[in-house]
């Protein structure tokens, strides 16, 4: 970019809007003063043709009735205070001048022999100079001989005249002034395109994404754009905050099982070579590695689903079928907690599902259930058909969510503030929603703090 002020501004939008404004604001203006000059002109042309020719036909009226001497007496007579040009003419034999005004031109002498003059001329304008003209016609009269009228018509160029010097003198100052209010309103509309740029160059210098484009409170489309920017720098400012959350989130995660894991290395390699007490640090370090193991295969499973690229190997499956499979592995676990687990599904339901992915879906949900949900409490299962969906909703009588984190528990290791107590990543509720997702499916959540939680998985039949 240039750093040549005035450079820049010559390449500006606002200066090139000006200048296209002012372009266009003349153009118009003047095809308008030339619409209206012609309109003029043709206007004053037509009268002027009118008069002379009216008087052309009073005075061959005058010679059909009264011949030469009535035509003479007649074209004496001022029409309306003008004077007129008269001039008989009898082929070969006569040419009389009847009457001539004071400004008349000197006009060629007609030649009485040429036949040209026989021809009764149209219309024909002579110009004296730049401010004068004269115009005349000629007429054939019934004997053969031919009558020429004209006078002058330079009170049109007195109308013409200063409407075209009007039309310079008003179009310079009228552009200067178009060209002041088009940068003034160009200069004022951009304002919020200015302050996008500002914003967006702040951010890059300092790497501070709190920047935001301040805002005006019209409606115009510039500032809607503004606003558009700050929502989107919101999002972005979240996504980011979020990612970093994530990240410290699963370095918190990781450190936890593998200093585990290193301490527990140690503590055998410092044990010396006893075979029982070596066995036992190897099986907590296995045990430790695998869950590492399934936190990062859960994390990729999270992406796989999110970014569309889980394999499903979809089969026709009875969801009751799962459901009741899963609820017989959280029996055992149910049963330690003391809390009921009750199936509600009246007929297999079938839907076109990945079973073992489905599977985790369902587990998860038990596993929360049960996990955040107090001894003596109680879990039900429903599986019903609606429209073309088959719905599972999981109902438990547990501590229930918090509405502000309702939002938030489908996300990435996103954990509630109560439920740090319990074991678990963060991750089980985001994989759940992606595998859902990835069936086509929608999931929900409804709960109040301390009524318990009801979860639906909702899938396409087909
Ligand atoms: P984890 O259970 O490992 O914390 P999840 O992704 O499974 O992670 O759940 C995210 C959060 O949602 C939990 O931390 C908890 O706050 C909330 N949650 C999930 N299921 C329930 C439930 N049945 N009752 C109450 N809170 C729940």
């Amino acid at each position: 970019m240039s750093s040549n002020p005035l450079e820049r501004f010559g390449r500006s939008l606002s200066f090139r809007l000006n200048l296209w404004y002012a372009l266009l604001f003349s153009l118009s203006a003047a095809a308008l003063a030339a619409t209206l000059y012609f309109l003029v002109a043709v206007t004053l042309e037509r009268k002027d043709r009118e008069v002379i020719e009216a008087k052309a036909k009073q005075l061959s009226t005058a010679y059909a009735a009264g011949g030469l001497n009535l035509l003479r007496a007649q074209a004496g007579n001022d029409t309306g205070g003008q004077a007129y040009y008269v001039r008989w003419i009898r082929p070969g034999r006569m040419d009389l001048i009847l009457t001539i005004p004071d400004d008349w031109i000197k006009f060629p002498a007609v030649d009485p022999k040429n036949p040209q003059w026989l021809i009764p001329l149209p219309f024909i304008r002579v110009p004296k100079d730049a401010a004068e003209d004269f115009t005349l016609t000629s007429v054939q009269l019934l004997d053969g001989s031919l009558l020429h009228v004209g006078r002058s018509t330079h009170s049109r160029e007195a109308v013409l005249q200063p409407f075209r010097r009007m039309f310079f003198t008003v179009m310079i100052p009228i552009l200067l002034l178009g060209f002041g209010a088009g940068a003034f309103l160009s200069h004022r509309a951009l304002q919020p395109v200015r302050e996008v740029v500002r914003t967006a160059r702040s951010i890059i210098d300092t790497g501070k994404l709190d920047a935001r484009v301040p805002l005006r409170k019209s409606q115009e489309e510039l500032d809607e754009l503004a606003r558009l920017f700050n929502r989107m720098l919101d999002q972005n400012q979240a996504l980011i905050r979020g990612m970093r959350e994530s990240l410290d989130n699963v370095a918190h995660d990781l450190r936890t099982p593998l200093t585990r894991l290193r301490g527990t290395a140690e503590a055998a390699l410092r044990g010396g070579a006893e075979a029982g007490s070596a066995q036992e640090a190897l099986a907590d370090c296995v045990e430790e590695s695998d869950r590492v193991l399934t936190m990062l295969q859960a994390l990729m499973d999270v992406a796989e689903a999110e970014a569309g690229t889980m394999r499903l190997a979809r089969e026709e499956t009875d969801v009751c079928a799962l459901v009741g499979e899963v609820i017989e592995l959280y029996q055992y676990v149910a049963e330690e907690k003391k809390i009921t687990v009750a199936a509600d599904f009246p007929a297999p339901y079938f839907a076109s599902c990945d079973p073992i992915r489905l599977r985790q879906v369902f587990a998860n949900l038990l596993d929360n259930a049960l996990k955040y949900t107090p001894a003596g409490g109680k879990v039900d299962l429903s599986v019903r058909r609606e429209g073309a969906e088959v719905c599972v909703r999981v109902r438990d009588t547990g501590m229930g969510i918090p509405a502000a984190e309702q939002g938030r528990i489908w996300e990435r290791l996103y954990r509630g503030d109560k439920s740090r107590s319990q074991r678990g990543l963060g991750l089980g509720l985001s994989l759940v929603r992606a595998i859902v997702q990835a069936h086509g499916g929608r999931v929900g959540v409804v709960s109040e703090p301390d009524q318990g939680a009801e979860f639906t998985v909702a899938l396409p039949v087909g």
